[in-house]
């Protein structure tokens, strides 16, 4: 019974594990990095948008994009 729990508690936590993936736009002057690859923020990107991995976003001094939240 106790391993049924930890068994559903792993199942829990990775379908939750999508959002260390984030979205940017490859711009050289591009600084805040998206949850959605559709955010309004990105609307206006000229370069490609990219996914990333939220720690590398982070290192790179990218911050969350003002229209998330
Ligand atoms: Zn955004």
């Amino acid at each position: 019974m106790k391993s049924l729990l930890i068994t559903l508690f792993f199942l829990t936590n990775t379908t939750c594990t999508d959002s260390t993936t984030v979205y940017i736009c490859n711009s050289p002057g591009a600084k805040k990095y998206h949850n959605s690859p559709k955010c309004r923020g990105l609307s206006n990107c000229t370069y490609r948008v990219i996914s990333i991995d939220i720690e590398k976003a982070k290192k790179d001094g990218k911050t969350l994009c003002g229209w998330e939240k």
